[in-house]
């Protein structure tokens, strides 16, 4: 048996809350709506609905890339986007009462624009709803490294602009063979050249192969283009068709590559086996006001 079939005892998630959870998910049907916590399958997606906070994935849930990490199915012919969806996400962000609303999407790289005027239309939205205080975080794919369309979503000047560098620049080939390392980095350096206020934010999975140096390198280059806020999570295998998990990361890494983070100058790091792109420890008013 693959020694890396039993999964050691800090992986395993409680799923949490299924009430909540049950009602989440028929609201989202009602809204004819789509996360990326389901799509992907992520473990914390019990604790998170039971906290009634979800990550909308906008623009299809089939996308046009094929990651090997990703449990999201690939397409050659993706569905016109929804003109409609970008005002369903606020009318739910807001029944639901969300303070902090995180957006994420599928990579279409079919789109002229790789999808930036839907992620800035759902912006536009949420604030008309609900209000100027309210957090927004975008997850963004890396646009094909288009500036007007970075630029597009710059402009509406979301609280949190996170765009995931998933992996070290080794793996790029094997694990995300149509992204490119350097120009994930231009992108989160673009948002904090156009608009410095933006907190920006990145995240990479452990356990695919990479070394603990290969690691910090990341995180060095992370840095050097501003990024403020850094992810690290244990890489899962979804599905026996994605890649399989090389190593098992002990919790006492993960806050080792906090503590070296911090003395990087991150404002934030939540880094844990079971930490996904959008997930907080503590809420992020609590942590804006220490920044
Ligand atoms: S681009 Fe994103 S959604 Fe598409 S396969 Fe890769 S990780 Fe999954």
């Amino acid at each position: 048996m693959n020694k890396l079939a039993r999964k050691p005892s800090w992986l395993r998630a409680e799923m949490l809350g299924a009430s909540n959870t049950a009602n989440l998910t028929k609201m989202l049907s009602k809204f004819k709506l789509h996360t990326v916590c389901e799509s992907a399958r992520c473990p914390n997606r019990g604790e998170c609905f039971e906290k009634g906070s979800a990550v909308f994935l906008i623009m299809g849930n089939e996308c046009t890339r094929n990651c090997k990490f990703c449990a999201i199915p690939t397409t050659t012919h993706a569905l016109p986007l929804d003109p409609d969806e970008p005002r369903r996400v606020a009318e739910m962000s807001h029944k639901l009462g969300l303070k902090h609303v995180i957006v994420t999407s599928v990579t279409r790289d079919d789109l002229e624009d790789g999808g930036a005027a839907h992620f800035q239309q759902t912006i536009k939205e949420i604030r008309a709803l609900l209000g100027d205080k309210v957090f927004i975080e975008v997850l963004t794919p890396d646009f094909k490294g288009n500036e007007n369309a970075i630029d597009t979503v710059i402009k509406e000047k979301p609280t949190i602009f996170n765009h995931n560098l998933e992996t070290i620049k080794r793996l790029y080939s094997t694990i995300r063979p149509q992204a490119d390392y350097e120009r994930s980095l231009s992108l989160l350096e673009r948002v904090k050249q156009q608009d410095p206020k933006i907190i920006t934010k990145t995240g990479i999975m452990v356990g695919l192969g990479e070394s603990h140096d290969e690691v910090l390198q990341v995180m060095e280059d992370a840095r050097k283009v501003g990024t403020d806020m850094l992810t690290i999570g244990q890489y899962l295998q979804a599905t026996t068709k994605n890649f399989p998990v090389q190593e098992y990361i002990h919790p006492k890494i993960f806050k080792d590559y906090k503590t070296k983070g911090m003395k990087m100058g991150f404002l934030y790091i939540e880094s844990a086996p079971l930490v996904r792109s959008s997930y907080y420890s503590q809420d992020l008013a609590t942590i804006l006001q220490n920044k």
